[in-house]
């Protein structure tokens, strides 16, 4: 569940993943309260952009 509030599952294991969470309440809920998990997903985006601009230059 962890990896699929990540993104880092391939696309395969998504596709799977999301018609699992369809069916599934469980999943459902535990989506929800990981994305309610303050920062939790800024935080990984935040982590994501700083591999992207690894090699930007400063001003
Ligand atoms: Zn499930």
């Amino acid at each position: 569940m962890a990896a699929y509030a990540l993104g880092v599952l391939d696309e395969e294991d998504h596709e799977v993943f999301e018609r699992h969470l369809m069916a599934c309440e469980e999943c459902q809920l535990e989506l929800r309260e990981l994305s309610e998990v303050p920062g939790f997903l800024d935080a990984v985006r935040r982590d994501r952009s700083n591999d992207l601009n690894e090699d930007r230059t400063p001003h």
